[in-house]
């Protein structure tokens, strides 16, 4: 199961009084101010990792507070600093306060962090200031933590090659994320599941006739794209809509150029679909040779071919190709 929203309560650490306390001796009888300052409180911070996956833990884990600094000692001893925490949560979590909605962080790239409640300043020792002074109290806050799902498989193709269908078949309606107000621009994510293994796979529509110039998608069409990691590219083998397949199997190479060149360096895995529709076994062979690739005759509409695909599509994505 993955769990796509979480709501807590972070807590920096207070900052340490400051210590009122007096140098005594024989000589000095009134006493000389010696009380040190309070350490700062420790912050809470959010790192994104990619070893992280779901906000799975912040469900059962809804309380996270930093440690509150030392209190300032005798002999002018400053209290330690409190330890920062460091909260470890999956790349493309999205940080929000509740209540007000305010966004504080959108942890888009690994190794991204962002202080998300800073720790108390620590009290003054009355040797600066008397008598001494409290350390201020750490902020607090609740949190909505979101994670838009990343795409692991990006499905990318002219319109009408097949590209919903495929998704709604091998993805399970049930496992359906979110309550993520999709456009129809923006990209269509359903789980799948292949062996032990699940990747999320989105349907992304739309990629031709000036994607790559923005008009009419967003950055989110773009950022969901590149964080992919294979690229499905369906081509519509029947070819009963008068292009050829190669032309389109190249125009949409092109787009992705065009539009980012580290797209187009991503693993594809070709997919011709429509394979059920007479003549386009035919297709198959021709386009095959024209490209010099290997691709994978599937029909989404009756399911044909699909095991092998997804099988080639998860081996790449575990990194065996
Ligand atoms: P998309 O625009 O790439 O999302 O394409 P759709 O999934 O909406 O499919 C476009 C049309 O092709 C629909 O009418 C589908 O029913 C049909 N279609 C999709 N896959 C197949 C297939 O494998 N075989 C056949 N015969 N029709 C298909
Ligand atoms: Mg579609």
């Amino acid at each position: 199961m993955l769990i796509d929203r979480a709501r807590i309560h972070v807590k920096a650490g207070s900052g340490g009084d400051g210590c009122t306390s007096f140098y005594r001796d024989r000589r000095v009888r009134k006493g000389k101010p010696n009380g040190g300052d309070g350490g700062s409180g420790g912050d809470v911070v959010f790192a994104a990792d990619r070893n992280i996956h779901t906000l799975l833990d912040f469900k059962y884990n809804r309380h996270h507070s930093a440690q509150r600094g030392g209190h300032g000692g005798s002999n002018n001893k400053k209290g330690k600093r409190g330890e920062s925490l460091f909260i470890r949560v999956p790349v493309g979590t999205v940080i929000t306060e509740s209540g007000t909605g305010l966004l504080l962080r959108d942890l888009a790239r690994e190794g991204e962090s962002v202080i998300v409640a800073r720790g108390g300043v620590g009290g003054k020792g009355n040797t600066k200031h008397r008598p001494g002074t409290a350390g201020a109290e750490g902020e607090g806050k609740e949190l909505e933590l979101e994670l838009k799902l990343i795409a692991d498989v990006g499905i990318v193709g002219y319109p009408n090659a097949g590209k919903s269908t495929f998704i709604s078949r091998v993805s399970r309606a049930k496992s359906k994320i979110g309550n993520y107000a999709f456009t129809t621009k923006a990209p269509i994510l359903g789980i799948v599941r292949f062996d032990e293994c699940e990747a999320v796979f989105a349907d992304m529509p739309g990629l031709i006739s000036g994607a790559h110039r923005g008009r009419g998608l967003g950055d989110e069409f773009l950022r969901h794209i590149e964080r992919t990691r294979v690229l499905i590219h369906m081509v519509d083998i029947a070819q009963l809509e008068g292009r050829s397949a190669h032309e389109d199997y190249d125009s949409i190479n092109g787009e992705l150029s065009l539009y980012k060149r580290s797209l187009a360096r991503k693993p594809q895995v070709i997919a011709c679909n429509k394979i059920d529709i007479s003549g386009s076994r035919e297709n198959f062979s021709r386009f095959c040779d024209k490209i010099g690739k290997s691709a994978y005759p599937v029909s989404a509409l009756t399911g044909e071919g699909i095991d092998k695909l997804l099988e080639a599509v998860f081996r790449c994505l575990s990194g065996q190709t």
